[in-house]
């Protein structure tokens, strides 16, 4: 199966005129043009190669796809939330391992130093990341402190105009490529989340080192590593927001930027359905394309109703966090939660339908088998998402 048999991408879908302004509707058509002219080629390759995508990286820079959301003022493109999710999604759909390095820095890097550095270290840090001159991380995991992040270890002291951080990070996106990491520690052991503060790392800091990159099941052209912070000296002025706010910080990050997963997910769902239905038109048994059959074509009705709701539930987070909706955040999680296990269950599903053949590298359906399967864990399990969704649901 090659891309020249597949389905036109554009056949399923909807309902992506959803809310679309013609300015979103261009830009969804012109990343998708790239991610299959750019990405597309060298994407198989660089799977089997753990090779991570720089020179792509470095066109969607200057493309304005890594600081999507950033004011024009400080060398972004301004976009909405919903045109960043749109972009995300078709880079997705092409490759994962380049959705998750540009969601990372657009959206838990860029968007934090944002809305909480100072006008000096906005002015300093984000036209180097919005022109993809430098790409970006965020350092809250540890090693004892996954979805219990407040059990981070991670320490920070203030010596004269620097902070000094010491202490680890587990599994980074994006270590060994970024310059700027937006970490969390904690600045007064004593007083639980409210002791945590946030700042931005730049990789050549002294006492900065990257560990050896995990070796993981999908997202092989992604990198992902520990950090270590050994005596680490960052400038006072690398701190965000007020010291202690560091955790409010993190929470109001991962509010918007599941959304991102949730986009990832989605792109991954359509390329799924596209490929499934690809397949089942070509593949003939008993006489007639396994199309004809009618449990494949439950399957593909299936996978394209929870595509269709994973895609609204995705947009309409974006719409209200935008609008400053009060539900944001809980729409987010929602959406994270619905659209990556939606994402999973249509990729399980595409690979039945190639039968065999889904089982072999040489088809693109194993490869998004291996990627789809992080988007139930990275920021924020479906388990956590859940349980955000009934504390909101529940409150008061
Ligand atoms: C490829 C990849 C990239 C990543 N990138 C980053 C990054 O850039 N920055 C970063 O900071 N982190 C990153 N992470 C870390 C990721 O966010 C964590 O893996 C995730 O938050 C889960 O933490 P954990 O792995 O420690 O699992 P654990 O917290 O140990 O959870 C294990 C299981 O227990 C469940 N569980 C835990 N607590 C509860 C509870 N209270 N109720 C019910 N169930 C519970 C979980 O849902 C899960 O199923 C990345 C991870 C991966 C795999």
């Amino acid at each position: 199966m090659t891309i020249a048999t597949a389905p036109r991408p554009t056949d399923h879908d909807a309902p992506t005129s959803f809310a679309l302004t013609e300015d979103q509707r261009l830009l969804k058509e012109e990343v998708r043009r790239f991610a299959e002219e750019r990405i597309r080629p060298g994407v198989a390759e660089r799977d089997r190669n753990h090779a991570f995508p720089r020179q792509v990286i470095a066109e969607m820079g200057e493309l304005g796809l890594l600081g999507m959301m950033v004011a024009e003022a400080y060398g972004g493109a301004g976009y909405d939330t919903l045109s960043y999710l749109l972009a995300v999604e078709e880079i997705a759909r092409v490759c994962p391992s380049t959705a998750v390095t540009m969601s990372v820095t657009n959206s838990v890097c860029c968007w934090p130093i944002e809305r909480f550095g100072s006008e000096e270290l906005k002015r300093r840090v984000l036209p180097e990341l919005a022109s993809g001159r430098a790409i970006g991380g965020f350092g809250l995991t540890e090693p004892e402190a996954g979805s219990d992040a407040g059990a981070m270890k991670s320490v920070a002291r203030r010596d004269g105009d620097a902070w000094v951080i010491n202490g680890e990070k587990a599994w980074i996106t994006n270590a060994g490529e970024g310059r700027y990491f937006v970490v969390l520690a904690r600045t007064d052991p004593e007083a639980g989340k409210r002791g945590v503060s946030a700042f931005v790392v730049p990789s050549d800091a002294p006492g900065f080192s990257v560990g050896t990159a995990e070796e993981k099941l999908g997202l092989k052209a992604s990198c992902t590593a520990p950090l270590y912070f050994q005596d680490c000296r960052v400038p006072a002025a690398n701190l965000l927001g007020e010291e202690g706010q560091g955790f409010k910080i993190a929470l109001a990050t991962l509010d918007h930027s599941r959304l991102g997963i949730a986009a990832q997910a989605v792109g991954i769902h359509q390329r799924a359905l596209e490929l499934a239905v690809a397949y089942a038109k070509e593949r003939v048994q008993f006489g007639v394309p396994i199309a004809r059959h009618q449990a494949i074509q439950f399957k593909i009705a299936e996978t394209s109703t929870e595509l269709a709701a994973a895609r609204v539930l995705t947009y309409h987070g974006a719409l209200a966090g935008d609008r400053g909706d009060r539900a944001a955040g809980r729409l987010a999680s929602q959406a994270k939660l619905y659209a990556s296990e939606a994402a999973n269950r249509a990729v399980w599903e595409a690979l039945q339908i190639h039968g065999g053949n889904g089982f072999c590298e040489d088809y693109e359906i194993a490869r998004l088998y291996r990627d789809v399967r992080v988007t139930t864990i990275y920021e924020g399990t479906s388990e956590m998402q859940r349980l955000v969704a009934a504390r909101h649901l529940l409150r008061g």
